[in-house]
């Protein structure tokens, strides 16, 4: 019996994720054919989904890190985004993609397109594992998405309840019951 049997449900296998993201990471490497393409993995709910999917993508790219903070460790958003860990390196003339966990109200993307925008970047695109649609409050172009879901709190893969749960191989959602 696993630690989560009693308090997350499935919602998306390993197996699901691995094979979504196999598929994005074609259209990506064909989509920047000659690029210099640059991933930005946005810290932590996306190291897993950033690392899975830099593997599939078969371009010679480079990858940065950022920190952000729009949630306090619950579950409702503070409205309030931060930059907790900035990028080292200039994004100026380079093919930048955006890699995220999950867009939920779209506040914290918007924040973050506008300030990756001021550094001047040759082009600038969205990927996320997760949409939910439902709770947009800004609209999104989203270039690369994993998974469109309804409107429930979900963990795993990466995305945390209070910092935990981020190490689960499947993307699920916490028991209520
Ligand atoms: P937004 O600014 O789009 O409302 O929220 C984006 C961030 O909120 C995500 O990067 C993620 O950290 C967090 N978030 C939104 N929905 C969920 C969810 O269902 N589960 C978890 N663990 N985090 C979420």
């Amino acid at each position: 019996m696993a630690f989560h049997d009693t308090t997350v449900e499935v919602m998306l296998t390993a197996e699901q994720l691995a094979a979504r993201t196999k598929e994005l990471g074609a259209q990506i490497s064909k989509d920047y054919q000659g690029k210099d393409l640059t991933l930005v993995g946005i810290m932590k709910g996306s190291i897993f989904f950033l690392t899975d999917l830099a593997r599939q993508i078969d371009l010679p790219l480079t990858m940065e890190l950022m920190g952000l903070s729009s949630y306090q460790g619950g579950t409702e958003t503070t409205g309030e985004v931060r930059i907790t860990s900035d990028l080292t390196k200039p994004m100026n003339g380079r093919h930048v993609l955006v890699v995220e966990d999950i867009i939920d109200t779209g506040l914290t993307m918007q924040f973050l397109l506008e300030n990756l925008a001021a550094r001047h970047p040759a082009s600038l695109k969205v990927a996320t594992l997760l949409e939910k649609p439902s709770r947009a409050k800004v609209k999104i172009p989203i270039d690369y998405k994993g998974f469109v879901i309804e409107d429930r709190f979900v963990v795993g893969y990466g995305l945390d309840y209070g910092e935990k749960y981020r190490n689960l191989p499947f993307v699920g959602v916490m028991r209520t019951d």
